[in-house]
């Protein structure tokens, strides 16, 4: 087994097929530019999946050796198979890394890890985004310094309706007057979850060394530190219980104890 940090970028890629915009600016797709800045780094494998694939290319397999699954959606979320989805979300549960990035904050799989809509504010206008860094110690703010800036942008504003994240990493404010929680970390199960904002697709963002830095540095954050199957088991006890003298009955449902 590979000491790498096993990488699965999951692209919708539909705007860069159908738009010329987004097109020009990733040709070969947004998953491709995410997989060869992560693929740059010694320690991470990369491999791509994307929608139009059997299984949206997220099959059991793929899954079963994936450490850190990166997600971008944005016109097709509802194309998404709820049984993938449900797929994915076991994985995460039992020790698989999330990272949302930008809109897949609408995709079914975040939604379904948050348990919130997870909707916005927005408007496209080209505009400054300075995200602040309000966690230098994390280690996915490893090499960023106290902010950077993105010339030219979508806004995304509060309320961003998500459960309080256990660390908030990154603060945005754009020049329209916004303010956005653009890093967000959770743990789910076993698993860790990254939000971040950064990603439209009309603009050039995943060339942006700074996003990339970040993106990698939270696949490093989330990958496995368990890999465990979820079980509900009825145990023996460890110690020895003296008898009782009561009689409450028992309900639920009959299971095995566990090495009886
Ligand atoms: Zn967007």
């Amino acid at each position: 087994m590979s000491d790498k940090i096993r990488v699965t970028v999951w692209g919708e890629y539909r705007h860069e097929l159908k738009n010329e915009a987004v097109k020009k600016i990733y040709p070969d797709g947004m998953h491709t530019v995410i997989a060869n800045g992560l693929a740059r780094n010694a320690g991470i494998e990369v491999r791509t999946a994307i929608l139009d694939e059997p299984e949206h290319g997220l099959t059991e397999e793929v899954l079963a050796e994936t450490d850190v699954l990166t997600w971008w959606g944005h016109t097709a979320h509802g194309e998404v198979q709820d049984e993938i989805v449900e797929r994915v979300r076991k994985h995460i549960l039992e020790g698989m890394g999330l990272i949302v990035l930008h809109s897949g904050h609408f995709s079914k799989i975040f939604r379904s890890m948050m348990g919130t809509n997870c909707s916005l504010k927005w408007r496209e206008v080209a505009e400054k985004e300075r995200l602040w860094n309000l966690e230098p110690g994390h280690p996915i703010t490893e090499g960023i310094g106290e902010y950077f800036e993105i010339p030219n942008t979508e806004m995304y504003g509060e309320r961003f309706d998500i459960p309080t994240p256990d660390k908030l990493i990154f603060v945005s404010w754009f020049e329209g007057g916004e303010v956005f929680r653009s890093g967000c970390c959770w743990e789910r199960g076993h698993g860790r979850i990254f939000y971040f904002r950064p990603g439209h697709e009309t603009y050039p963002i995943f060339y942006n060394e700074q996003v990339m830095k970040i993106i990698t540095n939270a696949v490093r954050w989330a990958k496995p530190r368990i890999r465990q199957p979820h079980t509900c088991p009825c145990v023996k006890a460890i110690e020895t219980i003296p008898p009782k003298e009561v009689d409450f009955g028992k309900a639920g449902v009959q299971q095995d104890v566990k090495g009886a």
